[in-house]
């Protein structure tokens, strides 16, 4: 029987890592954004916004002109939604 031994490199996410202890604020809505846990087998970005529901790279994060004057895509469907069920 081969072993068992999880290979947990390859498996790490491939977006860059803050340090611990850093805050951003989502883009979008102004609230505190949620550093993720680097762990193996998370391969999504380290920010995740509880409000938007929208996860975030350091490299997005860093290019705000990006964001400016946009509606999270998650927010513009709930918008969407609404106006659906009216
Ligand atoms: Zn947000």
């Amino acid at each position: 029987m081969e072993s068992q031994k999880p290979t947990y490199d390859f498996l790490y996410s491939n977006y860059a890592w803050p340090e611990p202890g850093t805050e951003r604020e989502c883009p979008y809505s102004g609230i505190p954004l949620q550093l993720n846990e680097q762990r193996p087998g998370y391969n999504g970005k380290p920010w995740t916004c509880p409000k938007c529901i929208w996860y975030f790279s350091e490299e997005e994060l860093n290019d705000p002109a990006a964001f400016k004057g946009k509606d999270c895509p998650h927010t513009l469907e709930q918008k969407a939604e609404a106006i659906g069920k009216k």
